[in-house]
């Protein structure tokens, strides 16, 4: 078999510890066998960061733009431990906030549904994305302690003039907080999430607390619905897909009792707690997949999950380890499918596709990580270490293929 031709490249952007790991082995033998792989190779591992004093993260997200699609391998975002681990010169930030900084976009993460491991919740079916809006609210606020007294709000206009409210007129020593956002990002956040329903073909949810917090969340809420109205009702229309809007308490009772397929568009606050109950929900952080996706049309894939440490330190001491690579896959057969679509490229979309039902197939059929062993509803589980469940996947894609 001929391999399949890529056109234009894909920025690759690899990372650290197990999942770099993971990473050469999928090239190895999933990938490099089928394709002719053309990527713009950036090493992000931290040692290289640190060599390029991080220059390495800006300029794969430069790549990125240029040239609309990316995968990334997890990496380290290095704390005080890691400093002193890898003698690094600074604490470098984490890569994803770079890269996001230049990309602006929204995330989305999905988890990959198999037979065998059912999601907690019985109703759901299908996956549940979340979109998580990815700027201001309580992550940049400001904060203080206060006695006795009274507490403002001030805004000064550009002329000078005040306009001021008061919060409280404290009688006891308190806590009070100002936070913001912009109508811009707030737009942003809306088209990405329109968008991505369009692509996806998926219904969107969106929730805020508009009864209680009447202009904050009230600007949300007009913001999505002029988005919807100017731009993208008629699409959805003749799409036979929905933009629905209801309150957080409301949204939250709904989604226990869907069936799923369908986006759940969450404000900062609310993506950060409910992404975390979507991915244990439905069984494994191990199978949550992840997407930026910018405004101008980026993409950039990776696996939600880390660089799975634990795992590494085994491997490093020359242990067996059965650390899943499903999400990481997908990472990769999503990159594919995107560039194929972009390019018109059916073969390697086609590829996306039979790469997928390999990795859910292989599971489907017994054989798979310990992660995964421990949960599946499947009888007599052949637990398969690291190497050995790639090449096992590697098996089902050979005859697929
Ligand atoms: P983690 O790497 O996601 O791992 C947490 C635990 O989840 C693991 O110890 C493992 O449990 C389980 N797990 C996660 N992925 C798995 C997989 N593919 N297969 C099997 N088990 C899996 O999170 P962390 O330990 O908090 O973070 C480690 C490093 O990753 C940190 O340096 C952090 O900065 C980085 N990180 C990077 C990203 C990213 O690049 N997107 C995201 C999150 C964290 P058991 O040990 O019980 O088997
Ligand atoms: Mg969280």
């Amino acid at each position: 078999m001929d391999k399949i031709k890529m056109t234009n490249p894909i920025v690759e952007m690899d990372g650290d510890e197990m999942t770099r790991v993971l990473w050469s082995l999928i090239k190895e033998e999933l990938i490099e066998p089928f394709v002719e792989l053309n990527t713009l190779y950036f090493d992000l591992g931290l040692k290289n960061r640190d060599e390029t004093d991080d220059a390495v993260t800006t300029q794969a997200a430069e790549a990125i733009k240029e040239h609309h699609v990316g995968v990334k391998c997890a990496t380290i975002t290095p704390n005080a431990a890691r400093q002193e681990e890898y003698n690094l010169k600074k604490l470098y930030k984490s890569p994803n906030g770079t890269i996001r900084a230049v990309l602006d976009g929204t995330v989305f993460r999905a988890p990959i549904i198999v037979k065998g491991i059912d999601p907690y919740v019985r109703s759901w079916k299908k996956p549940i994305t979340i979109a998580r809006h990815a700027y201001g609210d309580i992550y940049k606020a400001v904060e203080m302690e206060a006695g006795v007294g009274k507490v403002e709000l001030v805004y000064t206009d550009p002329f000078g003039v005040e306009k001021r409210e008061t919060v409280h007129e404290l009688d006891a020593p308190g806590v009070v907080m100002g936070m913001h956002n912009m109508r811009p990002s707030i737009e942003s956040f809306a088209k990405a999430c329109f968008n991505y329903a369009l692509s996806t073909h998926q219904d969107l949810w969106f929730a805020t607390k508009d009864t209680i917090s009447k202009i904050y969340d009230g600007k949300f809420k007009e913001v999505f619905n002029d988005v919807y109205e100017k731009l993208f009702k008629a699409e959805f229309e003749k799409a036979g897909i929905e933009y629905f809007y209801t309150l957080i308490d409301d949204a939250v009772a709904r989604v226990m009792r869907s069936e799923g397929g369908f986006i759940w568009a969450c404000k900062n606050y609310d993506g950060d707690v409910m992404s975390d109950m979507i991915a244990s929900a439905f069984g494994s952080l191990s199978m949550m997949t992840s997407v930026l996706v910018s405004p101008e049309g980026n993409f950039e894939y990776e696996a939600a999950h880390g660089t799975v440490q634990r795992h590494y330190y085994k491997h490093l001491e020359g242990e067996e380890t059965s650390t899943n690579p499903i999400a990481t896959i997908f990472a990769w057969s999503g990159a594919f499918r995107k560039r194929g679509e972009l390019d018109e490229n059916k073969e390697l979309m086609e590829f996306a596709d039979k790469l997928e039902k390999a990795c859910i197939d292989t599971i489907e059929s017994g054989r798979m990580t310990k992660d995964l062993a421990l949960i599946t509803s499947l009888e007599n589980p052949e637990v398969k270490n690291t190497q050995e469940f790639i090449k096992e996947i590697r098996k089902t894609l050979d005859g697929l293929i």
